[in-house]
């Protein structure tokens, strides 16, 4: 009987899944949209139904699963598989997710994870970490997070949310309140949502850029259009990169000085900006780092698919 994996990438706006063949090929994938306005047990009845029609589709039983991977933008108890809150899916929080999939698929292992572990599995094993005893990936995009490869396992951490470093406290007291309920966290200085916050602050105090017109209107402001005004040398929008850079080089330096990891893979969307934002990252990360062993920072290298791949490695990995 030929075995199946199934990866499935939830996000805030969309979820795909994957199915996978042993040799870890990937043999068909669906995509559905992602509803936020639905609660626990409707959104994952939304996610079943599209599984089981994607293994019909497949000619495949349920029962030649090898196992489920989920990957999730959310706080997840690891070992219960309970989903402790989500992010952009603010329902999804306080539910026993795997013990809900596992009365549907009964005797099939079911395992999920965070976003940012599932991609690190996926860039580790497919993609730019190869090769690489110990790596961090780090999705640099509207939040900031990263996750541990040690010794070629993922670490979790005792409770299954190691590497929410993002949230790590940079100005205690100062800076600007974090979805995670703390003010001055590293994202809050250099996240993709928090930059724009930040702008429309200034704005508000009466700065002038060029990100207003861009935009039609501080309101509409979006970093795309922070890439722009960049480009055209308005100040403001320099001073928003400069910002980013520098708290994103400390906090890629505070993760080296802690895991002494030489391999850093960034991915997520503001890394469309390339070396705008690079270039002073490392410039910033150097300047603390006062020896010359090599560090690596690496943009990950795997497309649309991570998602699929980080959540059926869950599986291939267990
Ligand atoms: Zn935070």
């Amino acid at each position: 009987m030929e075995r199946y994996v199934v990866g499935i990438d939830v996000g805030g706006t969309k979820i795909a899944l994957g199915l996978f063949d042993h040799r870890k090929r990937l043999v068909a994938e669906k995509g559905i949209p992602s509803d936020p306005d639905l609660g626990p047990e409707a959104f994952f009845d939304v996610l079943i139904q599209a599984l089981l029609k994607l293994l019909a589709e497949e000619s495949v039983a349920w029962e030649q699963l090898q196992g489920i991977g989920l990957g999730m933008p959310s706080f997840i108890h690891f070992e219960t598989g309970h989903i402790v809150k989500t992010s952009n899916l603010v329902r999804i929080r306080d539910f026993p997710a795997r013990a809900y999939l596992m009365d549907k698929f009964s005797g099939v292992p079911i395992i999920l994870d965070n976003d940012a572990h599932v991609a690190a599995l996926a860039e580790h094993r497919m993609g730019a970490g190869r090769g690489f005893k110990n790596m961090i990936y780090c999705p640099v995009s509207t939040g900031i997070a990263s996750a541990i490869i040690i010794d070629g396992k993922l670490f979790r951490g005792t409770y299954g949310w190691a590497g929410e470093s993002g949230h790590a406290i940079a100005t205690p007291g100062e800076g600007l309140l974090c979805g995670c309920g703390n003010q001055g966290c590293f994202m809050s200085w250099c996240s993709g949502s928090m930059i724009v916050k930040h702008i429309q602050n200034w704005i508000a105090a009466g700065e002038h850029t060029l990100m207003t017109e861009l935009a039609g209107g501080a309101e509409n402001i979006a970093c795309f259009h922070l890439e722009a005004a960049y480009d055209q040398g308005d100040p403001l929008a320099i001073k928003a990169l400069n910002q980013m850079a520098t708290y994103l080089g400390i906090w890629f330096f505070n993760l080296y000085v802690t895991f002494n990891i030489d391999c850093f893979v960034l991915g997520g969307g503001l890394l469309k900006m390339g070396e705008k934002l690079l270039a002073p990252v490392r410039r910033t990360f150097d300047q603390y780092n006062r020896n010359d062993m090599p560090v690596y920072f690496k943009t990950a290298e795997l497309g649309n698919h991570f998602g699929i791949i980080g959540a059926a490695e869950l599986i291939f990995d267990y």
